[in-house]
């Protein structure tokens, strides 16, 4: 009888047929007895069971339901399963930062003896990651160049069980091609994990292209206001599963005030995206003008070298790109020096504008030869476009121009 049914069942099944911006919104939500319309923050480290056997079948996991908010919050949980409708995916787990987002991944689904193929065009500080920590415990990583599939194709092992890597890649807006690459590891039994953060699921969607494993910063663009560090990792039951049993043991957990922050931001993520990727067009187009820059990358810019893929592959362009001003460190520095408006921080995917030097920064702890065969040169500036108007935001790096 349809007025028995369960109203939750119901929402849940007409949302299922929905499309991402109605997930970003309404995905994941289980309402409660209050009826509230907006998520509740559950601020409660621990839960209360019905019985002494309620308790000992919750602790062995015989039976669903909360537990200690290490690994069970319901304000967490409806941020995982918002992120994971809108990626396409089974499931996701919150993590307390990006990094521990990777973190997890590596650590819950590699054992000692295991081989990386890892792009060599990652955040620097995944790079750090896995060659100082992962290496200590017997992973071993293989750098490749992003775009060359030969690379990654000759860097295998028979012990290679991961391939890594983002695209478009930071600083560079590189392009792999997701699909190829998936085929490439599935052909030697490894997983590919892909760190999604600079599209977010808005502009690409990774595993509908075959990759196993998608990661975030959640810090970054889910966010979108620059206000609370975390990560999540997406996949299918088996390896979530893994990836929850490393949260619940090893503790870098999300915090229900920071996912309760991230869906704010869920709410609005396509239309700023859309934004961010109209307004950093607009200013890849303008600095390719102008004299005083060598070099604009920006995966939109028609004589991007993979542009085509960039169009199969995503559905907007994204809000980052780099330039290369005429000159070395110094003249990279002038010019960050004299702009006005945009602010000097490393963080990006915010409604306000970044400028940063990657190679005296973000990239800054590689050795000099990793940040060369990288292509991070000296006089490279990146810029995160964020939502202010882009006639203020080009007045502001002709402000940077003239002091050159
Ligand atoms: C920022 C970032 C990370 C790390 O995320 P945190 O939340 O800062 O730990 C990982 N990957 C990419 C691409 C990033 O931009």
């Amino acid at each position: 009888m349809s007025d028995q049914q369960d109203p939750q069942q119901l929402r849940d099944e007409a949302l299922a047929a929905c499309h991402i911006d109605t997930l970003a919104v309404r995905a994941g939500q289980v309402r409660g007895p209050e009826g509230e319309h907006s998520e509740p923050i559950f601020t409660t480290s621990s839960y209360v069971f019905d019985s002494a056997a309620s308790a000992a079948a919750r602790f062995s996991g015989e039976e669903e339901g909360n537990v200690y908010s290490r690994y069970t919050n319901p304000t967490v949980r409806t941020f995982e399963d918002r992120i994971a409708a809108m990626e396409g995916a089974e499931a996701a787990v919150a993590t307390s930062s990006g990094m521990a987002a990777i973190l997890s991944t590596v650590m819950s689904l590699l054992k000692s003896g295991d081989h990386i193929v890892c792009s060599r065009s990652v955040f620097g500080t995944t790079t750090v990651l896995f060659t100082k920590y992962m290496e200590k415990f017997g992973v071993n990583i293989s750098f490749v160049s992003l775009t060359d599939i030969e690379q990654w194709q000759q860097a295998v092992t028979d012990k290679t069980a991961m391939f890594f890597m983002e695209t478009p890649s930071n600083p560079l807006c590189e392009l792999a091609d997701i699909q190829q690459l998936a085929a490439l590891a599935h052909s030697h039994k490894a997983l590919l994990v892909v760190d999604n953060c600079f599209c977010t699921p808005v502009l690409q969607q990774p595993l509908a292209l075959g990759a196993d494993i998608v990661v975030h910063s959640a810090t970054k663009y889910l966010d979108g206001q620059g206000r609370c560090v975390g990560g999540v990792v997406v996949g299918n039951q088996t390896h979530m599963a893994e990836v929850l049993g490393f949260i619940r043991t090893c503790g870098p957990t999300m915090s229900a005030f920071n996912a309760w922050v991230f869906m704010k931001g869920l709410e609005t993520l396509n239309l700023r995206m859309k934004a961010h990727c109209d307004n950093a067009l607009a200013m890849a187009q303008w600095l390719q003008q102008q004299p005083q820059i060598d070099k604009v990358h920006y995966a939109g810019l028609s004589d991007h070298p993979q542009h085509q893929l960039a169009c199969q592959q995503m559905s907007g362009f994204g809000g980052v790109l780099s330039f290369e001003v005429k000159g070395g460190k110094e003249q990279a520095w002038q010019f960050i020096d004299a702009t006005r408006i945009v602010s000097l921080t490393a963080n990006l995917g915010d409604a306000k504008t970044t400028i940063v030097h990657p190679a005296t920064t973000t990239h800054g702890r590689l050795t000099v030869e990793l940040r060369q065969t990288a292509g991070i040169k000296d006089n490279l500036i990146r810029l995160a476009v964020g939502l202010e108007h882009i006639d203020d935001l080009i007045a502001d790096m002709q402000r940077g121009l003239d002091a050159l």
